[in-house]
Formats: C-alpha cells, structure tokens, sequence
C-alpha cells in the first residue's frame, strides 16, 4: 500500500470512528436480542419438551408406517390432530397419491455348507417383486460393485448375485459412507437381471456387524419384466459367514422366500400446518421431516424424530410468544422412502400457486445430539448464515457449512431459496436405519429435545435477517 493512500485511509477510519461505534452497539443489540431468544428456545425445549412425549405416541402406538400402510394413515389423523390442537394458524391436508408396496409374511433364507444348515437373517429390499412360493434356491456369485457385475455378464447366468461392498468405516462422516454403498441396493437387482441372474441379495448398509438386516428402497429402473428379480437385504453377520464359506466352496448354494407385493397406488397426504407471518405473511420458510417410515421398526429415528421436532419447532415459538414476520410452516411429508412423492407434490403445488418460500429445513439424519445445519445457497447468504455461528457454537453447533439441504424439501430448489439440513452426530444413525432396532428405546429425550431447540433457533435467525 501506497504511504499517501495509507493516510487517507487513516483519515477516513478516524473520521468515521464515531459512526462505526452507533452501528457496532446496533449489531451488538440485536446479537444479545438474537442470543436471548435461543437461549430461551432451549431452555423451553429441555424443560417443557413435547417433542419426546409425542415421539413415544408415534413411535409404540402408531408403529412403523410405510406409504399406503394402514399405520401411515393414522399418522396423518394423528398429526393433523396435534397440530390442530397446537393451535397453529392454519393445518390442512394435501393429496398425494403413494406407491403402496408391501412386505408379506417374513423372509426365510439359509444355505448350506458341509452338510451342516446355516439360517441367516434378510429382508425384502423395499420395491422389490416375490420369490416363487416355493423360494429360489441357487449358486451365489460375490460382487463388490455394479461394474463387475457388468464385467461378469453371461457368467451370472441362473445365479444368485451377492452384492458384498461393505460400509467404509473410515468416513467420519457416516453419512459419506452409506453413499458410498447405497448403489448395490437401489440399482442391484436393476443391473443383473439383464445378465439372467435370478436374484440379488445386498449386503446392509451399516458398519455395526449384527443380525438386522436393513430395508430400503431399489428400482428396477425401465427393464422389462422378464429381467425383473427378486431382491433382499442380508445381515451383515451373514454377509461376513456367507463370504467365508463361499470361498471354502463356490458351489454352495443359497435358499431364500419372500412373498412382499405392490398394490395399486393410494392416496394420501402431507400433513401441513403454519403460523402465519405479521409482516411477510406471503414468504415461507418450511421446517420438516418425513411421515412415513420403513415397516420393520418404528421409524422413531427415520424420521420421527424430524416429525416431533419440526412440530416443536412452532411449538416453541408459540410458547415464547415470538410471532414470526414471515409464515413459518411445518410440513410432515409422505413417502419419502420409497418414492418422494409428498416432496414432489409440496414443491409442485408450491410452484403452481406462486408461493414464495425463501428458506426450507428438514431434519432426516436421527434425532442424536446437535452438530450442526449444512446449507445450500447463494453465496450473498452463506456469508449471512456463517455469521451466526458465535451465537449457535454454545449449543453445540459447531458444524455450519455448505451441504445438503434434505430429500423431502430438495424439489423446492430454486435460485432464490435457502435449503438446510438439520445436522446431528452421525455415528450411531446407521446402526438402526431402516432396521428392526430403529425404535424409541434408541432415542435419548435430551438429545432429541436439543435437536428441537436448534432448529427453531435457526428458523429464528431466517425470519429475523432474511429476506
Ligand atoms: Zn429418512
């Protein structure tokens, strides 16, 4: 820098010190304002929580709800109600039609190896068509991925291919590791059909080594229906035995039944409800989580917990008499599983009536303690939204950065939008997802309770500084 241009430089900053002093104290204000009211919200979620009490109804009275379930339709009475009975502004219902796939009696599978009969434990992949009442019995060919099944070809031929990739337990992200072997179930059945494989059986996608197997949605994609084969999810207990024994014999031969069906679709609904703004009642800001669950827990992770906590979420605004300038609304979003459909139709009706939502927050990552909130944005507001980071560090939101935002509110994407994921710790989430063991015994009230509090914090932020 110039010696003439670093006075003059000089000059101005002293010249305006005064000016600077009055703005500073209006930040400083309106951060000790801001800080009150987080402060506040936690306080109210850790001492006169909802969200716990209503997970636990959801949860053991209402049970797992997979789209088109009888389950799923209580859920939606069950939530409506609650909202209603909140008080909230306006709640409503909006028509989604749903696939309407579901799982029979249970799967049965064994193979065996020296004359001696191994039981293991699997379960139909979400979407997939039955076995031959009387099962399938065949060889079993090992895959670690989609290539080499494209690499093998002919030689899957009447073969049972086993898709074995198993979670990369050095991500420390948890949530990195599943992406990295979600491939082998949702597009694994799609894949060796056309080779004349009669069935895929996916190793689950978790790091714990148990006896759960762990559902999910797959695709057949546009194949034909001859090339159409039965899929199911293996423990990784029995992935590692059937690994073991495979390779002291190639020509064992694995026995597996399952019976599951789609339907024709059903309708069903999102379950909305919104406090209306005071001064921007026309901009939206979406906080929501998912409805349906898979069929073999409870879903009390995936997602109920997203479910109580979106609702709590205006439930603590209501209760620390914080009237929000711009419509906040709490959406409870069906089929997010297998199908997204409630996400599609949220963001089309949204669209085909004009609405303006300026920011959406889903939490879908387990009710665990609070981390943090990954955004999606513009530049101009990611600048805004890491500016809050001192006032959310305290409560353990140490993790705000640049993400995804989440499946149910990703087709509201837009140029002007803001999307946010509620962000909690990882490490435990994918032990239970879309298992038997995701139930409310796993869920920790305080942990939960935060999760609730943090994200009515961040709605607080947007409607307080965004536009
Ligand atoms: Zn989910």
């Amino acid at each position: 820098m110039k010696p003439v241009f670093t006075l003059i430089v000089l000059l101005i900053a002293l010249i305006s010190c005064n000016n600077n002093n009055t703005s500073k104290n209006i930040v400083t204000q309106v951060n000790k304002q801001d800080s009150i009211v987080v402060k506040n919200f936690f306080n109210t979620a850790l001492t006169n929580g909802q969200s716990y009490q209503w997970l636990d109804y959801l949860s053991n009275e209402i049970g797992g709800r997979l789209s088109g379930s009888p389950e799923s339709a209580t859920a939606i009475l069950w939530g409506e109600q609650l909202m209603r009975d909140l008080n909230f502004d306006k709640v409503w219902l909006q028509d989604v039609m749903v696939p309407h796939w579901f799982r029979g009696e249970k799967e049965e599978a064994s193979f065996t190896f020296n004359n001696t009969k191994y039981d293991v434990a699997i379960c139909a992949l979400g979407g997939s068509i039955a076995t031959p009442t009387e099962g399938i019995t065949a060889e079993v060919i090992e895959v670690q991925s989609l290539e080499e099944v494209e690499s093998l070809g002919e030689k899957l031929r009447g073969k049972i291919v086993f898709f074995n990739r198993p979670f990369d337990d050095t991500n420390i992200q948890t949530f990195k590791a599943y992406g990295g072997c979600v491939d082998q179930r949702y597009a694994g059945a799609m894949t060796c059909g056309k080779f004349g494989a009669i069935a895929a059986i996916v190793r689950s996608i978790t790091s714990s080594i148990d006896d759960y197997p762990h559902t999910g949605a797959m695709s057949y994609g546009d194949i034909a229906e001859n090339e159409k084969v039965p899929t199911a999810a293996i423990s990784t207990k029995a992935a590692n035995l059937l690994s073991e024994k495979l390779k002291e014999d190639p020509t064992l031969e694995f026995y597996f039944k399952q019976s599951c069906s789609t339907l024709p679709d059903e309708p069903s609904y999102n379950v909305i409800g919104e406090l209306t703004g005071s001064e921007f009642s026309d901009k939206i800001i979406t906080v929501g989580g998912h409805l349906d669950s898979w069929d073999l827990g409870d879903g009390s992770h995936d997602d109920g917990a997203g479910i109580v906590q979106s609702m709590e979420v205006l439930r603590l605004f209501m209760l620390n008499g914080i009237k929000p300038k711009h419509t906040i609304r709490c959406v409870l979003f069906i089929n997010e599983e297998n199908g997204l459909r409630g996400g599609k139709k949220y963001a089309d009706e949204a669209k085909a009536k004009n609405e303006n939502h300026i920011a959406a927050l889903e939490s879908d990552s387990g009710g665990f303690t609070p981390r943090g909130f990954t955004f999606d944005t513009s530049n101009e507001n990611a600048n805004l939204f890491l500016s809050w980071k001192p006032l959310l560090a305290p409560y353990g939101l140490n993790e705000i950065e640049e993400g995804h935002g989440g499946a149910d509110i990703g087709p509201l994407k837009s140029e002007t939008i803001s999307l946010f994921g509620y962000k909690p710790d990882s490490q435990r989430y994918f032990d239970y997802h879309h298992a038997a063991t995701d139930t409310f015994d796993k869920v920790n009230k305080r942990e939960l309770e935060l999760g609730a509090a943090s994200m009515a914090s961040l709605v607080y932020l947007l409607d307080t500084y965004l536009n």
